[in-house]
């Protein structure tokens, strides 16, 4: 996650400045995954329509709906509530995790193999990994908490009273 937030992420771009002997292979300097645009941080993190189907699939569920699809917005997102401990910040930045890391190894997969995985495979891939995790962390029951467990379809067993904790 902190390479992607620090923009270090050894990609094309930045790979194709250490080729200084001019004869870049220039087919691929295309994005692996929507084949228009071009494989830059920018682009793969959420401007291609790919990566956009994966983040407009996942984040309703999110509660980060209001975060718009630039890179910039995400960024804000996790550093003002990079943070918090509420359950939506949590699984808000759960889900930005898994979406980056599975659209990366997605690029990946397309760039060195011939596999391919539909964006709504990928989003049913992303949620499931957030909920196997969010069923080992527990939860302060509150109206709120108990409505996102629902919509994860969550137990409520995951559910701690206040004074449970004593
Ligand atoms: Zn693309």
């Amino acid at each position: 996650m902190w390479l992607i937030v620090n923009k270090k992420l050894k990609k094309q771009d930045v790979m194709s400045m250490w080729n200084s002997s001019g004869n870049a292979n220039y087919n691929l300097l295309c994005c692996s995954l929507c084949t228009s645009g071009p494989d830059s941080h920018e682009h793969l993190f959420f401007e291609c329509s790919f990566g956009m189907q994966i983040w407009n699939g996942v984040k309703v569920l999110a509660g980060i709906e209001d975060v718009c699809n630039k890179w910039d917005s995400i960024y804000e997102y996790l550093v003002r509530f990079g943070s918090s401990k509420s359950a939506r910040n949590v699984i808000g930045k759960l889900v930005v995790g898994a979406a980056t890391y599975f659209v990366w190894q997605e690029r990946n997969m397309r760039l060195f193999s011939t596999k391919q995985r539909s964006a709504s495979r990928l989003v049913e891939i992303i949620l499931a990994t957030v909920r196997l995790k969010l069923h080992t962390m527990r939860f302060k029951r509150t109206g709120q908490v108990e409505r996102i467990l629902q919509d994860w379809s969550l137990p409520r067993g995951l559910l701690f009273e206040d004074d449970d904790c004593g």
